[in-house]
């Protein structure tokens, strides 16, 4: 088996790794929802002045996106970073049972202080690489917000971000180590606002006409179409706004969310156009009128199995992330939290035997992974026009499931930390072999062209769809 300094970049991963753990622990410290993740964007912005790069600010207008580029010439690698939190997940680290540092307060409940931090940290040591050894070849850092349902991403490409970008490269945090299956849902998020008309509900009910009668009616009828829809399709609804908080005033105004996914874009266009219909139908029955916002928009993603083969390659080489005992010990007191099944289920998914090892330290079988049961992200996207590549790496205990206090709990322990420095090596492992074997780098193109040659592809998000930068202020 090869040493973990069997590439110089990895070298220079571990001798920068305490800056981006700290990093990582203070953007903990600081969750943030969609959009809203400015310490997160200075955070990574005045690392990025640090180490020498220059930085682009407020990417498709979005004020927390934001762009680092290092080097001169040669190929362009971009390493795509995530940095939003989510609500409700508050949770003090290093803790196995549930206790919120601020009650409803947000959390870092899918790991994407992590995940920005590893991503950072891979792009300024292969800027570093690139420098020792005088090599042509630019490498980016992208500062993506609001991965959980902003899709930001999907803006920056429409809006050409990615154009002169040569291959994308990111990971997320996870209970395993391995490549991800190049399959993801298409998805998108839409917001309809029902109006009707106030009255006395009692005095004069028959002048009034429910708008949340109208939202009601509408989820009714999406539940019946769901026996009607191809089974990996997925149809999720949030009630945003029931008009108000007294039974005795017919509501005039009501919002519902719904986020629709399907395995292809076509196939999700679909099934967005049934559930538009089931909205009118609602408005007609009641007499009320219906407006639809799309907040956000998520492509399927895309194979590159040039790429997906030369990352595992990378993970083959450098293994697990070196879990010690404390580790473990920590991680079997989370595991006690959940269910048998669920850690169980976890190991079978992603095409390991069952185990008793609470922290996996072992690389899955490349596609070994159940592609049952997926999910969507704004990775997918960028996919389409730029060849993509996703690893996941071991920071969590096996079977913690995402947005959960557990995984929030887990958030700043060594174990993340080691997870979070394996994955910059691993990002940045491929990053020096692109840039040093250009076969690899023509043939991972090669494979996307053609794939592109035989496949339109229309952006989730049109022409006129404005990044929902304030969605979780509502
Ligand atoms: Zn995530």
């Amino acid at each position: 088996m090869l040493s973990n300094s069997a590439k110089p970049v990895w070298d220079i991963v571990q001798s920068l790794e305490a800056g981006f753990h700290k990093l990582s622990d203070d953007i903990w410290d600081h969750p943030e929802l969609n959009y809203q993740e400015f310490y997160a964007a200075n955070a990574h912005r005045a690392q990025l002045d640090a180490h020498g790069f220059r930085v682009t600010e407020g990417l498709s207008g979005i004020p927390t996106a934001l762009m680092g580029e290092a080097g001169e010439g040669g190929p362009v690698i971009a390493i795509l970073g995530e940095f939003d939190a989510l609500p409700g997940l508050s949770q003090e680290a290093g803790l196995s049972v549930q206790q919120p540092i601020a009650l409803g307060a947000s959390g870092h409940g899918c790991g994407h202080h992590l995940l920005g931090s590893a991503s950072l940290l891979a792009a300024v040591a292969v800027k570093q690489w690139l420098v020792e050894n005088k090599l042509q070849g630019r490498v980016r850092y992208y500062g993506c917000p609001a991965e959980e349902g902003g899709s930001s991403k999907s803006f920056l490409v429409r809006d050409g971000a990615f154009e002169d970008v040569d291959v994308a490269i990111s990971w997320h945090p996870a209970g395993f180590m391995g490549v991800y299956n190049p399959v993801s849902l298409a998805c998108v998020e839409l917001e309809f606002t029902f109006h009707g008309l106030a009255s006395h509900a009692s005095a004069a009910p028959h002048l009034g006409r429910s708008a949340l009668d109208a939202v009601e009616l509408m989820n009714v009828g999406v539940n019946y179409m769901r026996e009607h829809m191809p089974t990996s399709a997925r149809v999720h609804y949030a009630m945003i706004d029931g008009g108000g908080i007294s039974p005795n005033v017919v509501q005039p105004r009501a919002v519902v969310r719904h986020l629709v996914r399907a395995r292809t874009l076509g196939e999700m266009w679909e099934l967005v156009a049934r559930v538009k219909k089931i909205a009118d139908g609602a408005a007609l029955m009641t007499e009320t009128s219906v407006e639809v916002n799309q907040l956000s928009g998520e492509a399927n993603i895309v194979a590159n199995a040039v790429l997906e083969n030369a990352m595992q390659e990378n993970l083959l080489q450098l293994g697990g992330p070196g879990f010690d005992d404390a580790d473990r010990q920590f991680a079997k007191q989370i595991q006690s939290s959940l269910s048998i099944d669920d850690i169980r289920a976890a190991y079978i998914r992603f095409g390991f035997p069952s185990s008793d090892e609470s922290l996996s330290e072992q690389v899955a079988p490349l596609y070994g992974a159940s592609t049952d049961g997926i999910g969507s992200t704004d990775v997918g996207t960028v996919s389409w026009v730029v060849p993509t590549v996703q690893c996941r790496v071991s920071c969590y205990a096996a079977g913690t499931p995402y947005h959960s206090w557990q995984l929030v709990a887990q958030g700043k322990a060594p174990a993340a930390h080691k997870g979070l420095t394996q994955a910059a090596k691993a990002m940045a492992g491929l990053a020096s072999d692109l840039i040093k074997q250009p076969a690899l780098l023509t043939a991972a193109k090669a494979e996307f062209a053609q794939f592109r040659e035989n496949h339109s592809f229309i952006n989730p998000v049109g022409p006129e769809a404005k990044p929902a930068l304030r969605m979780s202020m509502k």
